[in-house]
């Protein structure tokens, strides 16, 4: 039987019924193209999610004992079971979130070079570091290290139930803390899957990762369970209500939330090049990327050409639920729904669609948006001020790739973002200048691919960093040690310190620091 197979009879045997519907304190999550019901879970109230939180808290001292070398291997158990699973896995992702079997296969291979960077890389960037003493400390040794925090808890989005909760998972597992996720109410069969998969790679410390599932009920109970830190993935809305729970604990939170990425493309870009990753970056995995393009800036020079070869190439794309198809189903009715106004709302203040522009209805619940390329639509329509988070894109002429940059910039969002420009210098100074945790040059997305890299917002797109060495150390606390290697003549913290001491130093600091002007 495979792991899908007795996962989901387990979440069936926990739900203790198959009514698609659920019996009480169940749920049923279905796949978006056919509404079948792909599993049923338990919806875990408070005291469930506390008593998990208890049991993980009590793995977490083990985990931690292991220090940075046996979590590795644990971690590489983990990280080969699920490389030898893609494909069950994958089958499982396309069934509840609707994408294509081979986007799912990138999110997954994505996620698992995701868990080998962090398990290799822990003992480096948090393991015990000397510092300088400096001036008024220099018989002391000095050292900085980063500790688990303790328990984690992770609470993930729908558009990437892998990749995207695993940037926080992984991480805060090879940070040594122990880890309680709650998945998507949309997606609970995967993160179920991950968990069991943990428990069978890694049985001796089972309990280091956990799953609880619900809706955001069962969120907002791990915000309040109480765990060391939160690391939240989703809108910025209910950020905001995340933020609001762990406030009463004073619990830190880590906050990725949604974007608006704008593309530039500069006058002298590879047009073709350029039309072709916008598509990409907008309309796959039917524009439920949070990173995903949804804006447009072509410089005057490019922009007609820019608009027919990006019109071109979405025209060919088609929606569907079978391999050929280019996306899948939006995953979830209500945002199929935020489409439909974001469309209306662009065409009936001026903006007209070149491409596509509705969403098809019949057997598939009206959960298929056509490949949209939106022009002339105003600064303040939804469709360019809200997250769209559909395969639409919306492409705006600007005289030049300032103007471009300004427009890009006047966002609340700040998530990520890409930049097509002939000149690598001028590429980069602009990828700088834009304000967003990410950018891109010549490529969508890239930056995400590369596990070393931070990954991360501002403004609305939220605050902290996942991936990388700063998403390690997220998931830590510095310890500063300090140690006297021998005593000073004069001992400047000590009511034994002679009177003149305070002169002395002060003519010390003088000479040392007095010269800089
Ligand atoms: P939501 O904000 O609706 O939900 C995110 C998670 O929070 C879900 O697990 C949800 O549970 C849970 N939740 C809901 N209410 C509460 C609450 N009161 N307390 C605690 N948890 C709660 O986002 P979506 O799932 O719709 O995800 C899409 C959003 O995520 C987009 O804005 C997207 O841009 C963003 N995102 C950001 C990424 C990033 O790295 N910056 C990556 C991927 C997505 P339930 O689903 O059960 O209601």
């Amino acid at each position: 039987m495979s792991l899908a197979e007795e996962m989901h009879r387990a979440g069936r045997a926990a739900a203790g019924t198959v009514d698609p519907h659920g019996a009480p304190g169940t749920f049923a999550s279905t796949d978006p193209a056919s509404g079948a019901v792909v599993g049923v879970f338990p919806v875990h109230d408070a005291d469930t999610v506390r008593a998990t939180v208890a049991r993980a808290r009590i793995a977490a001292e083990h985990w931690r004992a292991l220090g940075p070398d046996g979590r590795r291997r644990r971690l590489a158990a983990w990280r080969g079971y699920l490389a030898r699973r893609v494909h069950e896995l994958a089958e499982l992702v396309h069934r509840e979130s609707g994408k294509p079997h081979a986007d799912a296969v990138l999110e997954i291979c994505l996620a698992v070079d995701s868990v080998a960077w962090a398990g290799r890389h822990a003992r480096r960037v948090l393991g015990p570091r000397r510092v300088r003493p400096g001036l008024l400390s220099v018989n002391h040794a000095a050292s900085v290290e980063y500790q688990p925090l303790g328990v984690v808890g992770v609470i993930g989005p729908w558009n990437y139930p892998v990749f995207t909760p695993m940037g926080s998972i992984a991480y805060a597992l090879a940070a040594g803390n122990a880890v309680v996720f709650k998945p998507s109410e949309h997606t609970p069969a995967v993160g179920t899957w991950l968990a069991t998969a943990w428990r069978a790679a890694v049985p001796d410390c089972a309990d280091a990762f956990l799953v609880v599932t619900g809706s955001g009920g069962t969120g907002a109970a791990l915000c309040r369970a109480p765990v060391d830190k939160l690391a939240f993935t989703g809108s910025a809305a209910t950020g905001r209500a995340v933020m609001a729970a762990c406030a009463e604990t004073l619990t830190p939170v880590l906050m990725e939330c949604g974007g608006k990425d704008a593309m530039i493309v500069d006058h002298d870009a590879d047009v073709a090049a350029a039309a072709d990753a916008a598509v990409w970056g907008a309309m796959s995995n039917a524009g439920q990327t949070c990173i995903g393009i949804e804006r447009v800036y072509a410089t005057a020079a490019v922009y007609d050409r820019f608009v027919a070869e990006v019109t071109a190439r979405a025209a060919r794309l088609r929606p569907g639920s079978d391999d050929e198809a280019a996306y899948g189903p939006m995953t979830t009715a209500g945002q199929a729904d935020v489409v439909r106004r974001h469309l209306a709302d662009a065409v009936s203040s001026g903006g007209r669609a070149v491409t596509g522009g509705g969403v098809d209805g019949g057997p598939d619940h009206g959960r298929y948006v056509r490949p949209t390329v939106l022009l002339d639509v105003p600064d303040d329509s939804a469709a360019v001020t809200e997250e769209t988070f559909g395969p639409t894109l919306t492409v705006t002429r600007v005289r030049d790739a300032e103007e471009a940059l300004a427009r890009a910039n006047a966002t609340a969002y700040g998530l990520a973002g890409a930049v097509f420009s002939g000149s690598r210098r001028r590429g980069v100074d602009l990828a700088r200048r834009m304000r967003s945790g990410m950018t891109s040059v010549n490529a969508v997305l890239a930056f995400a691919a590369v596990p070393a890299l931070p990954f991360g917002g501002v403004g609305e797109s939220g605050f902290g960093r996942v991936h990388g060495e700063d998403g390690l150390r997220e998931f830590a606390r510095a310890k500063a040690v300090t140690r006297r290697r021998f005593t000073l003549p004069v001992e400047l913290m000590s009511f034994g310190r002679p009177a003149g001491a305070a002169d002395a130093l002060a003519r010390v600091v003088g000479l040392v620091h007095g010269r800089h002007r």
